[in-house]
Order: C-alpha cells, then sequence, then structure tokens
C-alpha cells in the first residue's frame, strides 16, 4: 500500500491544490509536512534578514489555517522548525513514505532545497513535483521552450489571451479515512524561536488582514461579491490608502493561501452574475503580471539577481551606506517616497504606485545597486514573491523588461497620486 507525504511549501492550501489532489487521487494513506527552513530566517548577503516579522507572521497564521483545513480531511499536517533535508527523511522513515508530492519550484535556492531532501532520500521514495502556481500553465501557453517567452509583456499576454486556456481549478479532495497515524502531535514555533522580534502592525496598514486560505477567501468575498469594489478595480488600483483601492490578494497569492486560477474564475462568475467592465477584465491583466515575472524568472534564470539583470546592462552602480540607511528610514528630499518607506517599515505592505516611485528613486535616481532594494522588500514584504519582487526590480532599475527603460519623477507622481498630501501626512505626522 502507498504511504504519502504532501510536502507543503508555497502552496499552502487545501482548494484547487493540484499537488494535495494527486496526493488523495493517487495514494493510499497520507500525512502533510510543513518546515519553517531556518535557511529562510538567515541574513541574506545584502545584511537584511531574508523574511521579516510581518511575513513570519502571516505565514504563521496559513499554517495554523492549513493545519486546521487539513484536519477536516483527516490528514496530519507535521510541523518543524528546521530543514527539510532533516526532517523530511527522517518522517518517510517513520510512516514508512513511499510517495512525496510537491510542487515544481525552479530558482537556485528552491531546487537546491528539493535536491537535497531528494538526495537525503537515496532513492527509497518517488518524489512527484507538478507546477501550480501559475494562472497559465505551462503545458498550456503558445511556446514550444521557455525561450521564446517573449522580452515585452504585452506580447506575452496578448498571445496567452488569444492561445492559452486556464485550467479549471481541482476539487477539494475527499476527507481520507480515518488511519491511526501515531505521534501527530507537532506545534507551530513562536516568532522568537525563529529568531526574530515581534512588532505590532500599525494601526494605520493598508493590510490589516491574516494569513490563511480562510481569510483569502473572506477577502474575495468582500472585495468582490459584498462591497462590488472588483466593479471600480481599474479606477482606484493606483490609490494609497486603506484596505479597498485594491485586492490586496497578493499575500495571499504569495503564500499559495489561494490560486490565481481561482482568483480568475471567481472574476468570471463574478463578470456573469453582477457585472462585466473594463475594471473586473483589469484584475485579470495584474494577474497575468504575476505570471508573466514567473516566465521571465523560468526563461532566465539566475540573472533575476544578477546586477545586470536580463539585459545584461552595465550601469556605475553604488552602495552608498548612508544613501541607503536614509531611503530605508525614509529621510531623503522627496515626502512621498519617505511615506512610502515609513508604510512599509511600520506594516509590511506598500502599494504598487508607492513600490514603483521608491524603486526609481533608489536604483534610477540615486543609482544605488538594485538588489539592496530588492533585498530590503524581500525581507520587508507581506506579499514577498520571488519572481515578482525581483522582476519588477530589475524592470524599475533599467536591467529587465521594460522597452521604454522609464524613470519616475517623483514630485509630479506626488502631486498626481497624492494631491492633497493626504497620504504623506498620515504616514509623516508624528514619525
Ligand atoms: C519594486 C516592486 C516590487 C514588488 N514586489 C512584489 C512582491 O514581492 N510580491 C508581489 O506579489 N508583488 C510585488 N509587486 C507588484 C505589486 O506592487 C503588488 O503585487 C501589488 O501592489 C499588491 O497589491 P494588491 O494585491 O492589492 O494588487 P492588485 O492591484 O489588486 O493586483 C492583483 C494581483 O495582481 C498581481 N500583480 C499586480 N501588479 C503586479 C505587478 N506589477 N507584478 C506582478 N504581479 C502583480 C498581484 O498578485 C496582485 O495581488 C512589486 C512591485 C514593484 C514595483
Amino acid at each position: 500500500m502507498k504511504h504519502s507525504l504532501v510536502w507543503f511549501t508555497n502552496n499552502i492550501r487545501v482548494k484547487d491544490n493540484t499537488v494535495l489532489h494527486n496526493a488523495c487521487e493517487e495514494a493510499g494513506k497520507i500525512i502533510a509536512v510543513y518546515c519553517f527552513d531556518p535557511s529562510h530566517f538567515e541574513q541574506t548577503e545584502y545584511g537584511f534578514k531574508k523574511t521579516g516579522v510581518f511575513r513570519t507572521r502571516f505565514l504563521m497564521e496559513s499554517i495554523k489555517d492549513l493545519s486546521e483545513n487539513l484536519k477536516t480531511l483527516n490528514i496530519p499536517l507535521f510541523i518543524y522548525s528546521g530543514k527539510p533535508e532533516e526532517n523530511i527523511p527522517r518522517l518517510c522513515k517513520r510512516y514508512t513514505i513511499t510517495d512525496i508530492y510537491v510542487q515544481k519550484e525552479w530558482t537556485r535556492d528552491e531546487v537546491s532545497v528539493q535536491n537535497k531532501v531528494a538526495d537525503a532520500l537515496e532513492g527509497k521514495c518517488y518524489l512527484h513535483q507538478v507546477f501550480d502556481q501559475f494562472l497559465f500553465h505551462p503545458d498550456a501557453i503558445p511556446y514550444e521552450s521557455f525561450k521564446e517567452i517573449p522580452e515585452v509583456f504585452t506580447t506575452f499576454r496578448k498571445q496567452c489571451e488569444k492561445h492559452a486556456s486556464i485550467h479549471k481549478p481541482v476539487s477539494v479532495p475527499k476527507s481520507q479515512p480515518i488511519s491511526n497515524w501515531e505521534n501527530t502531535n507537532t506545534n507551530l514555533p513562536s516568532i522568537d524561536e525563529l529568531g526574530l522580534k515581534n512588532i505590532e502592525t500599525d494601526s494605520r496598514t493598508a493590510f490589516p488582514f491574516s494569513g490563511g486560505e480562510t481569510a483569502a477567501w473572506q477577502r474575495v468575498q468582500d472585495y468582490f461579491w459584498e462591497s462590488r469594489h472588483l466593479s471600480k478595480y481599474k479606477h482606484t488600483r493606483n490609490g494609497l490608502i486603506g484596505k479597498d483601492y485594491s485586492s490586496k490578494l497578493s499575500a495571499w497569492l504569495a503564500n499559495g493561501n489561494i490560486s490565481a486560477r481561482s482568483v480568475y474564475h471567481e472574476v468570471k462568475k463574478y463578470e456573469a452574475e453582477i457585472e462585466k467592465n473594463q475594471d473586473t477584465y483589469w484584475l485579470v491583466f495584474e494577474l497575468i503580471w504575476r505570471d508573466y515575472f514567473k516566465y521571465v524568472s523560468l526563461k532566465h534564470g539566475a540573472k533575476l539577481f544578477k546586477i545586470g539583470g536580463i539585459l545584461d546592462k552595465t550601469y556605475s552602480w553604488k552602495r552608498d551606506e548612508e544613501t541607503i540607511s536614509n531611503w530605508i528610514e525614509g529621510n531623503t528630499k522627496y515626502d512621498f517616497v519617505n511615506a512610502n518607506m515609513k508604510e512599509l517599515a511600520a506594516t509590511g505592505f506598500m502599494s504598487n504606485r508607492g513600490r514603483q516611485n521608491v524603486a526609481s528613486y533608489f536604483a534610477k535616481e540615486m543609482q544605488q545597486d538594485w538588489r539592496v532594494g530588492a533585498s530590503y522588500f524581500e525581507s520587508l514584504l507581506i506579499d514577498y514573491d520571488v519572481h515578482s519582487n525581483w522582476g519588477n526590480w530589475m524592470y524599475n532599475a533599467g536591467v529587465g523588461n521594460d522597452p521604454r527603460d522609464r524613470k519616475f519623477n517623483i514630485e509630479s507622481q506626488s502631486n498626481r497620486y497624492d494631491p492633497d498630501n493626504k497620504y504623506t501626512r498620515l504616514w509623516l505626522k508624528n514619525t
């Protein structure tokens, strides 16, 4: 009889989860595991903790919710604070696991961990890996190989919209027969145990939400169906204050608390039942950006993290400590940049408009090594996603996929998007 292990990484959900679905379809008895990998909490070469407290808290909430949801399916979730390559083989031995199911990854660190686990298993278990983080599945896109992914987003979007279909979500697995697994009790580590200091999120936050699949679907319910904010998304998405100017789905998407496919099909349902307009389409348009950066990273691999980016461009980048700390602390000559940086430090969130401006200021105006900025974002952002973060930073630094290589005029951006200084006052008063 098969004994299977579902290894959760950043696909922390039970709905529309192909990895879990396949395991339940194919396997006899199932357990699940999540590892808080110490390498995710180390300091990076740029001097910041890879995962800061806001993202960690969101992740912990996500795992707690997953554990409860899996319980209803009679699947125990083992939670470890430790290396996957040590804990998973031990678990496999204890429960005579034959098959492991995990989401397929391609970025260096993730691949390295999966390889280490495979090595430690010494061929004793079969590792099933599937891509499950896309809107357009790699099998559905109109390209023979990732090398053909266009360098310009609009080309990619138009070709995919024309030729690629979006898979229907897979069903939630049925409850498994009760198995008398022994010693299934494990606990979430505390923030302290992960080497972080807990800090309260500032009450002015635009992201007053919790992690987890339940909260993700609650947000869809509120943003789509109850308030119908989706009907005006394109008109409000450049806002700066409050929870409703944009969907705020990014953190749940980054942790895989909800799939991009599920969001897409929910938009389609909304369009059929309530209203279809440019705004409802635009949320899908943005989800295609999210996919695009994943494909850019599949195509270009480690170039995503190189100073010359995917264009191999040589600029005279600097690393001036004072400039970097002034940027981080919100102490630059622009109030608009400062307000955004203070919001990020106090909440782990910043609007898309803010992110573009502070990144452009850092990389284009101050010519600082853009990877330092990207690494600071990685540490702070509650919705950090390796492809979206490094891809957007490359784009804004002029070493990525921006065909126009724009530099933001911060003054005019601030006049346009914060004409009454409401946003800058919100974050610069009392701070
Ligand atoms: C320098 C920089 C760094 C960024 N880092 C990240 C990151 O680490 N993680 C992340 O999810 N997004 C990142 N973004 C993209 C974008 O800012 C956020 O996705 C968005 O602000 C999240 O808020 P929302 O969910 O309300 O977005 P909405 O406006 O409601 O958009 C809906 C969804 O579309 C996707 N999306 C929207 N804009 C983009 C974009 N430019 N690139 C990729 N996907 C997009 C997100 O999944 C988002 O949740 C970054 C942008 C910049 C300029």
